[in-house]
């Protein structure tokens, strides 16, 4: 306000607040003061960011844990390509689950819902870990289990190591399928051997990974592995409030040229009924109809069901979570809020961490990990860098490797160290040109050396806050 000190802390005092030069005042003096040298004060993002906490509470509440029961598991299958990811799904489809609605309607609802002796598993029909980090980096997890498939002629691989990588950073418990155990080259104990160094002990050497043999193609083994996604499921206690307004993440969206928009969600919480109002991101309407897995209309759909609905006012985008809410009327202004949020964020863009400012996140308690994904051009520095990095931990941070590969930086890895809050760390590679443009669009850090000494050095000066920044 370029008002001298002496002048604001008199104007203190005559309104009876005993205030010095160093001291806090709150948000209502503070603007009653400047209103008295002709300023309006507009309330700091903070406040602002505590409305919307609010805003969040209420939607999402939480339950209590007596109307809480059982629920079904959500399953992701993963691992490298040509492993059998594909026909894993297709075999699991083709044996378990029943028929289409006759006079069904078609309608791809992106996931699958099989049946298991009185039990259901869901599975979401877009293999891979880049589908289920993208929906993390929007801040949604839908899946309980992963299914780790591993080709018992090929090995551990690049993108199977990722997998593991991707799962383990969202805590999502692993299941191992061990796929094509029908080819006569087929070594299931050198598939246990690999994902042991990979941090996945094998239960039949003592630790606490559960493999299944399986062949996708000659549908052995399929039984077994589903019901130990049920042991799974059933270890991992997951349960839901089917008796409140639903929350549910969106796994797919599409504008149907007669339908309107077309949005697959799969319900988390609650029931979600034909006639609730809901938000989802800036898109809001009411549900007009609902269609489950097997082309039927459905009116209600509970905990763990995935059903495709009709009548939001746009196409929401994957990853957004859906909530009901009282009315249209509040689900219009919600969505409307959002809008008028975005908007005013694309002026600004927000940096998740990065080395420059990591210093003052640490001392305001924002970060407490400095995650980091390291990519190198070979294995050899990934593990001298990991080790080095690791050692730099002090009381305040822990310095945290959660994914290291050898080969260029890509999408998946920016979009993991988006889903994470991490660095992205590069030795004598570069991001690939979709890489940098998706790092700009994620505000990811990605750092490049040549030498590993470096980037310690930056990495130690960071944390201790003696990093020069970077013009
Ligand atoms: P994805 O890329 O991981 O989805 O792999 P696909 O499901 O497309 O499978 C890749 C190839 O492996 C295809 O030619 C499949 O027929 C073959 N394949 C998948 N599962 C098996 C299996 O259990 N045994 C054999 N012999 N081949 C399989």
């Amino acid at each position: 306000m370029s008002v001298n000190s002496n002048q604001v802390i008199t104007k203190l005092i005559s309104l009876g607040v005993m205030a010095n030069i160093n001291q806090e005042i709150d948000h209502d003096t503070a603007s009653i003061i400047a209103e008295e040298f002709g300023f309006i004060v507009v309330k700091h993002e903070d406040e602002v960011a505590s409305e919307e906490t609010n805003e969040q509470e209420m939607l999402d509440f939480e339950d209590k844990e007596e109307d809480l029961i059982e629920r079904s598991p959500v399953v992701t299958v993963m691992g490298h390509v040509d492993h059998g990811k594909t026909s894993l799904l297709d075999a699991i489809r083709e044996t378990k689950v029943t028929e289409r609605e006759a006079g069904g309607i078609t309608q791809h609802v992106g996931a699958s819902t099989v049946k298991v002796n009185d039990k259901r598993i869901v599975f979401l029909d877009t293999p891979g870990h880049e589908a289920f980090t993208a929906m993390r980096a929007r801040g949604a997890q839908v899946t309980d289990v992963a299914i780790l498939v591993v080709a018992a002629d090929d090995g551990v691989m690049p993108q199977t190591i990722e997998a593991i990588n991707h799962a383990k950073a969202a805590n999502v418990p692993i299941i191992v399928a061990i796929n094509k155990i029908d080819k006569p080259e087929a070594n299931p104990d050198r598939i246990k051997q690999e994902i042991t160094e990979h941090g996945l002990v094998p239960e039949d050497w003592g630790g606490d990974t559960i493999c299944v043999p399986v062949s996708a193609l000659k549908k052995q083994g399929i039984d077994e592995l589903l019901e130990m996604i049920l042991l799974v499921a059933e270890m991992e206690e997951l349960k839901a409030n089917p008796n409140r307004r639903a929350k549910g993440t969106i796994i797919e969206a599409e504008l149907d040229k007669g339908k309107g928009p077309v949005a697959t969600v799969i319900v988390q919480k609650g029931t979600l009924k034909v006639g609730d109002a809901v938000v989802t991101g800036t898109a809001h309407g009411k549900v007009r109809a609902m269609i489950d897995d097997k082309g039927k209309r459905i009116k209600e759909a509970g905990p763990s069901t995935p059903v495709a609905i009709l009548g939001l006012s746009e196409v929401p985008d994957a990853g957004e979570h859906l909530y009901v809410v009282e009315s249209d009327k509040k689900a219009r202004e919600i969505a409307e809020n959002r809008k008028e949020k975005i908007r005013m964020e694309q002026l600004k863009t927000t940096q998740k961490v990065s080395l420059d400012d990591l210093f003052e996140q640490i001392q305001k308690g924002e970060v407490k990990d400095l995650n980091v994904v390291i990519k190198a051009d070979v294995r050899g520095s990934i593990e001298a860098v990991k080790q080095a990095l690791e050692k730099l931990s002090i009381d305040e941070v822990k310095v945290k490797t959660i994914h290291g590969g050898v080969g260029a930086i890509n999408e998946t890895d920016i979009m993991l160290a988006s889903a994470s809050n991490a660095i992205v760390i590069g030795f004598n590679v570069r991001p690939t040109s979709t890489a940098i443009n998706l790092a700009k669009q994620e505000n990811v850090d990605v750092r490049t050396y040549r030498v590993i000494y470096e980037a310690i050095e930056d990495i130690e000066a960071a944390v201790k806050g003696m990093l020069e920044p970077e013009y």
